[in-house]
């Protein structure tokens, strides 16, 4: 079946949205386990303009996503919640993914882990990984081995399958890439290439 090409246990457990898009308060969205060796699947409904896909925004956002395009918005602060009827503007915004990493595809000694981000009007952004403050290396590191990675298969979003049909064939290599798991080393070759361009 297509779904053993899945690692099936690997899982989003959790969402905390909190401050992000039109998420003024606290939102967790709980997902529920792979069951008999199948992932579950999560249907959001809602009518337009309710905030479905501002929902995998945070997703997107909270794997490290740089696009602001890919993102909706213009600048970084339009992740931030901007007020609402009866709601004034929010400061920071933040992400939490929980991930379920029972089969240790994720190269951390843990069954757990949270992986979080959190931006500032000011213009401050930070990524945590269990709570750690962490380098967006060290996001992007982390979920490239685990071919788990934020600008590609991992979100599909609305018209991204046309995208792919159109898409040239060096785009069209960076999904195979890191379907393969040759992403996290481009990223270290990538680091390496800038530690020599500046010493
Ligand atoms: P559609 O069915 O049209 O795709 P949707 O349910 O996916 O809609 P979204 O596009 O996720 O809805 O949400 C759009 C809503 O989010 C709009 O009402 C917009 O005003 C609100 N929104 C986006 N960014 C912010 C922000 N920074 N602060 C407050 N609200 C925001």
């Amino acid at each position: 079946s297509s779904n053993a090409i899945l690692s099936p246990n690997m899982y989003l457990k959790s969402l905390e949205i909190n401050g992000f898009k039109s998420f003024a308060g606290k939102t967790v969205l709980t997902f529920l386990p792979p069951r008999q060796g199948l992932q579950s699947i999560t249907a959001i409904v809602g009518p337009n303009g309710s905030g479905k896909s501002n929902i995998a925004d945070a997703i997107r956002w909270g794997l490290g996503e740089q696009s602001m395009k890919m993102l909706r918005g213009k600048k970084s602060e339009d992740i931030i919640f901007a007020g609402a009827a009866g709601k004034g503007r929010m400061s920071l915004g933040s992400v939490t993914l929980t991930i379920d990493n029972h089969d240790g595809l994720l190269p951390i000694d843990q069954e757990e882990l949270t992986v979080g981000r959190r931006a500032y009007r000011t213009g401050e952004n930070e990524y945590v990984i269990n709570g750690h403050a962490v380098r967006l290396l060290d996001v992007q590191l982390l979920l490239a081995r685990a071919q788990f990675g934020q600008g590609s298969y991992s979100v599909i979003g609305q018209g991204m399958i046309d995208q792919v049909l159109l898409s040239s064939p060096s785009e069209r290599k960076e999904l195979l890439d890191e379907a393969a798991g040759i992403r996290e080393y481009e990223l270290k070759r990538h680091q390496a290439e800038l530690k020599l361009a500046t010493s």
